[in-house]
């Protein structure tokens, strides 16, 4: 549903919203998919769950990702714990009105909390 106006506006989610979203690992990130809470539109949210310290940080944040991601294979690396909360951002490809160039999906973003393993 890519009628609401683009929004920067944080969100109250229920727990069936939450429980919407499916979470696979993808190291070093976590992957969350499923429907905005705001706008209904499907979209993939990646939250990295493995870090690097004492490493300086590449520039480019694919080249980070890659090389992270290639460490955490060769190291076979488990990650830390097995929850985290962190914000999340409505990432979907839907049309909203009054979106700037620079932004993606419909503006919303919510507190979140993440469980896996
Ligand atoms: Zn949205
Ligand atoms: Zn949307």
């Amino acid at each position: 549903m890519a009628n609401e106006p683009w929004e920067r506006k944080e969100i109250k989610i229920t727990n069936a919203q939450a429980e919407a979203f499916d979470a696979r690992l993808d190291l070093p990130d976590l992957i969350l998919n499923g429907p905005c809470p705001r706008c209904k539109d499907g979209f993939n949210f990646r939250y990295q769950i493995i870090g690097l310290q004492g490493v300086k940080p590449i520039d480019n944040a694919a080249e980070e990702r890659a090389a992270l991601k290639t460490l955490v294979d060769d190291l076979q690396v488990d990650p830390q714990g097995t929850e985290a909360d962190f914000t999340m951002f409505c990432r979907c490809g839907g049309d909203h009105d009054k979106r700037p160039a620079d932004k993606e999906g419909c503006g919303a973003y919510w507190q979140f909390h993440a469980e896996w393993g």
